[in-house]
């Protein structure tokens, strides 16, 4: 396994972590998980739930990588856009796993009571914003979510946005009430409290070395013990190594990195009034309000391990460029996580052979996805529910080795930058349209006080100048067909796709 960067000091597990406890010694039972990140706990506290007996062998602590280090933010849905969900499985499969989804989300919200996870602050409400105009894209996905995929949700209009979100960075949103936030780096404690309060025994710093899964009974070694299991599911996410290491390659390992801000005070409720969750549809930035006047930040990625306070002046940059009335910001604390993305964007949720599972490959939305993903091997090895089957169709698809990374890596850059394209382009229209209106409402003044109507346009240098038109009948208003016509020009203004 290779090291992965976590906090800096004061890390967001200081005080939480129960201290390891190493497997040392041979151990039976009917599921052993390797992993204990959300999607290893999620198994092991559904299995347990349901009667069997667990074992989580975990190689360094309870939520070392990604899942100790995340921003807590639970939605429906996957990483992979609807439309090419629908283009991949067909409509009603997509509406099932969209349904799966959606439960996992709920059986989070079951488990994050203040009762059973105490601390854990849950609050209502994600908004995702989008970084170009595209209205009428909204409402055909508005109807989608809602009418097809019976998932509440509400269109917000630009100037709706912009009184939540005091910036001309974002235009339209899609707000999901029924979406909502946790203490991230909090819940994958709280989960493993859940599971060993089900009965699942959770070993740390008890990395698997090896695993045998040809026989009924199958094999698993640690340096110091060794297991025998029915069943292994292999939750190891990209440092899962040498038990399966041509699973690992089917990853490409992105680092992502967040920071919070030291206390903003009232400069940030004149900023920002929206509460939840906000995500923009490009999947660059991911933020909320923490603490009353504090901002939680996730941004920059790489396809390379750094250490995330190298990372603090750029998110404090990007919080500046999006929100610059909020001039600097202090960076108080860092941290990252390694999240494995798959090639074809869905998660790695199935048995690649009896009694070998593999749940894996969240990206960068692993909460509600890998909750569902541990209600469906747990139920199916308890209970024979085969609804993993939908998942099928995304395969383990090898992710190209180094050569993949380098090309994950230009393809994030081409991906926020030609986003970042986009969104200056549907900013300049925004600003030449409003240019264009009080222009004309200049122009339309100006012709009312002399009576007038509008100049013609001067023809372009080498081309003649049009006949001139006879005097018009009547002297008409100057309202109305210029600014149409002008409006139209820059709506012609296109050079690309936005
Ligand atoms: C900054 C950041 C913010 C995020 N915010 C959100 C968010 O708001 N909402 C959301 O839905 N998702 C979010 N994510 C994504 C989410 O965190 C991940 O998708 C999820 O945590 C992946 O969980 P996992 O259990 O698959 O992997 P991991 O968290 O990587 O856990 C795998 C565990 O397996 C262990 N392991 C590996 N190999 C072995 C072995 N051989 N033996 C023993 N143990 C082994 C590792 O040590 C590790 O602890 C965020 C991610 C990051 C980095």
């Amino acid at each position: 396994m290779s090291e992965t960067s976590t906090s800096t000091t004061n890390g967001p597990d200081a005080g939480t972590t129960p201290e390891p406890s190493r497997l040392t010694f041979d151990l039976d039972v009917d599921i052993c998980v390797v992993g204990a990140g959300l999607a290893g706990l999620t198994v092991a506290l559904e299995a347990a739930r349901l009667g069997a007996s667990v074992a989580v062998l975990e190689g360094r602590h309870v939520g070392w990588n990604a899942s100790g280090h995340q921003l807590g933010t639970v939605m429906p849905g996957y990483g992979l856009p609807i439309a090419d969900l629908i283009a991949r499985i067909g409509f009603e499969d997509t509406r099932e796993i969209w349904t799966l989804s959606k439960e996992g989300a709920e059986s989070i919200r079951a488990n994050t009571s203040e009762q059973l996870m105490p601390g854990i602050a849950l609050s209502e409400g994600a908004l995702e914003v989008s970084n170009v105009d595209v209205g009428d894209q909204l409402i055909s996905r508005l109807q989608m979510l809602g009418e097809d995929f019976e998932t509440e949700v509400e269109g917000w209009q630009v100037d709706r946005v912009r009184d939540h979100l005091k910036t001309d960075r974002y235009f339209h949103g899609v707000y999901y009430p029924k979406a909502f936030q946790v203490d991230g780096r909090k819940y994958v404690h709280g989960l493993a409290a859940l599971a060993r309060r089900a009965g699942a025994r959770i070993f740390e710093e008890t990395p698997v070395v090896s695993i045998d899964s040809s026989g009924i009974r199958k094999r698993i070694v640690t340096p110091s013990a060794r297991l025998r299991a029915s069943h292994i599911v292999l939750a190891g996410n990209i440092h899962l190594g040498a038990p399966l290491r041509r699973l690992s390659r089917t990853l490409l390992p992105v680092w992502r990195y967040a920071a919070v801000t030291a206390p903003l005070g009232e400069r940030l409720a004149e900023a920002i009034t929206f509460q939840g969750s906000v995500t923009d549809t490009d999947g660059i930035d991911h933020f909320r309000i923490v603490d009353g006047d504090r901002l939680m930040w996730a941004s920059p990625e790489t396809t390379w391990n750094a250490r995330p306070e190298r990372f603090a002046p750029a998110v404090a940059r990007r919080i500046r460029t999006i929100f610059p009335q909020l001039g600097r910001v202090e960076i108080s604390e860092t941290w990252g996580g390694a999240v494995g993305h798959t090639v074809h964007g869905m998660p790695q949720i199935g048995q690649l052979r009896r009694g070998l599972w593999v749940t894996s490959g969240f990206g960068r939305q692993g909460m509600n996805t890998s909750a569902m993903a541990g209600r469906l091997i747990a139920r199916s090895i308890l209970w024979g529910d085969e609804r993993w089957r939908l998942f099928s169709p995304f395969e383990l698809v090898w992710a190209g080795g180094p050569t993949g990374r380098v090309a994950g890596h230009l393809i994030g850059i081409w991906g926020r930058g030609s986003s970042a394209a986009a969104g200056a382009l549907a900013r300049y229209r925004e600003r030449a349209r409003a240019k264009d209106r009080q222009r004309d409402v200049r122009l339309a003044e100006a012709n009312r006080q002399a009576g007038t109507r509008p100049p013609r346009p001067r023809p372009p240098p080498g081309q003649p100048r049009p006949e001139r038109p006879g005097p018009p009948a009547t002297v008409p208003s100057g309202e109305g067909e210029p600014a149409m016509a002008r409006s139209q020009e820059s709506e012609n203004f296109t050079p690309g796709p936005v």
